[in-house]
């Protein structure tokens, strides 16, 4: 079966381009609504907003479920300082230093969007003597408004308040190598993975083994992302794999996770996504990740009952700017559909 580069990096593009850290992730979930809708999937919404579309399968002796999540990293308005610069606050965990200097969208709860630019407390080498040195933490970092304005009571009269979102600009790019750079890589590399999926199931006519439940999920990046899903027998959470240290994933390989911060994976399920990779000749890592979880965790503590197992692309320098390959994209693709058709 042909990977469909092009296709995907139309979805993409959509999808990274909209804003969505986690708890404001209203506007993807239009866009997928929107979707669904014209690629004729039913689809519902629970309360804290996961959405699911279900497949019927050829049979209905296991209920699969397969999980992306839409939200990303993203920052808040903590307070706003007397000079009229954004003091923030973290949602979910980026990694602050490569934050200096990146652009930034602040979002009003009345629908106003301003610009600015994240900096260090002593941004020019010219005035501060510490410009370098000074540590590059949350709270030694702060938002230039890109409006003229010179006090709080400016920054208040353009209606910015404090809980106000700060959504990173996610830097999205595919090289003509096939390099996918953003930061939010995770895990809207795997989110636009499913959306393809669906597209591809509905044109290549592929029929799933077994009835298969797909979430997109919306707070995995603060750790409930799969909390209010419907019960399964196996659940496949699609996020990114690790890169670094002795780790054997890398940016052309789908990696599958052993055991994260949270434990094992379930010892079946892990091998057998290493059976399907192997008879599928694809390029693959079995990894131990050592500081993370995953939405098996969160569906885990809501007490569901399950075999689950976590695979993605090998993403680069994680929580901060990322990058992965499209290799990467398609050897998890085929491991993913390798899954879904295997009786
Ligand atoms: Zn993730």
């Amino acid at each position: 079966m042909n990977f469909k580069r092009e296709e995907y990096k139309k979805i993409a593009q959509k999808i990274f381009s909209i804003d969505s850290p986690s708890g404001f992730t209203n506007e993807i979930t239009e866009v997928l609504k929107k979707w669904f809708e014209e690629m004729d999937y039913t689809y519902t919404i629970s309360n804290n907003g996961t959405i699911k579309v279900s497949i019927k399968g050829e049979s209905s002796k296991k209920k699969i479920a397969l999980s992306a999540h839409i939200d990303t990293l993203g920052l808040m308005v903590r307070s706003i300082k007397s000079d009229g610069k954004l003091a923030l606050t973290k949602i979910g965990s980026p990694l602050i230093p490569s934050l200096d200097g990146e652009y930034v969208r602040i979002k009003t709860r009345k629908n106003n969007i301003y610009e600015g630019t994240i900096l260090s407390l002593s941004p020019s080498v010219h005035v501060y003597e510490d410009a370098e040195k000074l540590p590059r933490d949350i709270d030694h970092m702060e938002v230039r408004i890109d409006e003229k304005v010179f006090t709080e009571n400016d920054v208040r009269k353009l209606g910015i308040e404090n809980g106000d979102y700060v959504c990173i600009h996610p830097k999205f790019e595919i090289t003509d190598k096939g390099f996918l750079k953003s930061r939010f890589i995770d895990d809207k590399a795997c989110a636009s993975l499913l959306l393809y999926l669906l597209k591809d199931k509905k044109e290549m006519k592929i029929s799933f083994a077994y009835d298969t439940d797909i979430y997109f999920t919306c707070y995995e990046e603060i750790g409930h992302g799969a909390s209010s899903i419907e019960p399964m027998d196996e659940f496949v959470v699609l996020d990114m794999g690790c890169i670094g240290k002795d780790l054997a994933g890398n940016e052309y390989s789908v990696s599958i996770c052993a055991k994260d911060s949270s434990g094992p994976y379930d010892y079946e399920l892990t091998t057998k996504m290493i059976q399907i990779a192997q008879e599928n000749h694809l390029s693959y890592a079995v990894d131990i990740f050592p500081y993370y979880a995953s939405d098996i965790r969160s569906a885990r503590e809501a007490g569901l009952d399950f075999k689950g197992a976590l695979i993605g692309p090998g993403v680069h320098a994680s929580h901060g700017m990322e990058r992965t390959h499209m290799e990467a994209i398609e050897n998890t693709y085929r491991l993913l559909l390798g899954y879904l058709t295997k009786k």
